[in-house]
């Protein structure tokens, strides 16, 4: 799949559900969210009948992501119906852990090849104040980096969103653990939405996260864990692990954009923060293909994205990540 800017378009981020088990706050609201009706949802077999077509036009590779993809009932049997598509390269998976005790095991029984987890701190005492929910929620989501590892998940990709005065004096703590542990930890910019403006002060930028890495140890240039993210790596001399930045905000890498994403209602947004969007719901129901409003879609993909830290003008309506999965 091409777009109308000769990017080649392989990738797509499926949103299963919008609800969530926590409220992170740079991402979505405590209360007062309306969430899409049970009966709006894509079905399984929907969403791999739009996988299909789309493997068909040129994609190679998925990711299920939510609001919180876990908290879908049977999610692992939408990953088999997935991996039983031929064309379907990789099959990864963003969470937040909670349910991964529960769920690790399945979900790689069923094929999925790779795990993101979210953690935006180490320390129990601060997990209330961003994920607004209570302390023993942060012992479940420890447990659940553990069950990934358990069933046998690597690279695991840890994914951290740093906010000034909250979390990022544990730049070090994380950056630390990649000596010793197989992660790849992430710090991600805080991208503006709707939903978290009152946080703008706190947004910080990849760079200043380097110079403080860059202080901690020499920093190497690193390729990174597989994965075509948008991420740049970097390890300390002989550690197991490695750290990123991803920089929506200060480096954007909108020119190499290979993705698109579907939401849990069936409309896909070529561009995260585009104003676009292409119902696939209604044609998929009705004539049983979506190739043509996928066309149409394509050729509509912005060239790039016009955030800018403590405005949400760029988001295109976007109120918030957990809509869309990130
Ligand atoms: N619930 C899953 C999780 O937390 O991984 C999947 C959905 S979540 C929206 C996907 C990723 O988006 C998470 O790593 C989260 O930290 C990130 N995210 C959410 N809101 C964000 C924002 N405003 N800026 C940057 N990253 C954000
Ligand atoms: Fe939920 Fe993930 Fe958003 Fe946190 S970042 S509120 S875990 S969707």
């Amino acid at each position: 799949m091409r777009d109308g800017f000769g990017r080649t378009i392989d990738y797509l981020r499926i949103s299963v559900i919008d609800k969530c088990n926590l409220r992170c706050n740079y991402c979505m609201p405590v209360e007062g969210f309306e969430w899409i009706p049970r009966a709006e949802l894509l079905s399984f077999e929907e969403i791999a009948a739009i996988v299909r077509e789309l493997v068909g036009m040129g994609l190679r590779r998925v990711r299920i992501t939510g609001g919180e993809p876990l908290i879908r009932k049977d999610l692992p049997v939408l990953v088999a119906l997935l991996r039983e598509i031929d064309g379907v390269e990789e099959i990864s998976l963003s969470t937040n852990g909670i349910l991964l005790p529960r769920f690790a095991t399945d979900l790689r029984l069923a094929g999925v090849d790779r795990v993101n987890i979210s953690l935006d701190t180490l320390r129990r005492d601060r997990f209330e104040a961003i994920a607004r929910r209570p302390e023993r929620v942060f012992d479940e989501i420890m447990a659940g980096v553990e069950a990934a590892e358990r069933a046998g998940f690597a690279p695991i990709k840890i994914n951290t969103v740093l906010l000034r005065g909250l979390n990022d004096d544990e730049v070090p703590q994380f950056a630390e653990l990649t000596r010793s542990r197989p992660w790849h930890v992430r710090f991600i910019e805080m991208m503006p939405v709707g939903e978290n403006l009152h946080l703008a002060d706190r947004f910080i930028g990849a760079d200043e996260v380097l110079e403080r890495l860059g202080s901690l140890a020499e920093l190497l240039p690193d390729a990174g864990p597989r994965g075509n993210g948008p991420a740049r790596y970097f390890r300390f001399p002989g550690a197991v692990g490695s750290v990123g930045v991803i920089t929506p905000l200060s480096h954007n890498y909108c020119d190499s954009c290979n993705r698109m994403r579907l939401t849990a209602d069936g409309r896909l947004r070529t561009c995260l923060f585009g104003s676009h969007e292409a119902d696939l719901k209604t044609p998929l129901r009705a004539a049983g293909t979506v190739r043509a409003a996928v066309e149409r879609a394509l050729q509509q993909k912005p060239q790039r994205h016009m955030l800018i830290n403590g405005s949400d003008s760029g988001s295109g309506g976007l109120g918030a990540l957990s809509q869309i999965g990130g």
